[in-house]
């Protein structure tokens, strides 16, 4: 499960938190303040996740060999 680093805002106070939701709650330890950075040390996996399938989305159209078996010509058949 991801496990992201925050830096409060207001006391400048760093923690981690585990997210299990985007609907987790985020608050300072120490202020209870729910201003904070996220630090993407750990992991960037929804960033990244987002990224690699907008891609490679398009560049599977891309291959002209990959492309022609990707289904649309029937060669797999
Ligand atoms: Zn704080």
């Amino acid at each position: 499960m991801p496990i992201f680093e925050y830096v409060c805002d207001d006391c400048g106070e760093r923690y981690e938190q585990i997210v299990l939701s985007k609907s987790t709650k985020i608050s300072c330890p120490k202020c209870e303040s729910s201003k904070h950075t996220i630090q993407l040390s750990v992991f960037a996996a929804p960033a990244n996740s987002s990224k690699s399938s907008n891609g490679g989305s398009s560049a599977s159209g891309a291959p002209s060999g990959g492309g022609c078996c990707g289904g649309a010509c029937g060669c797999r058949n």
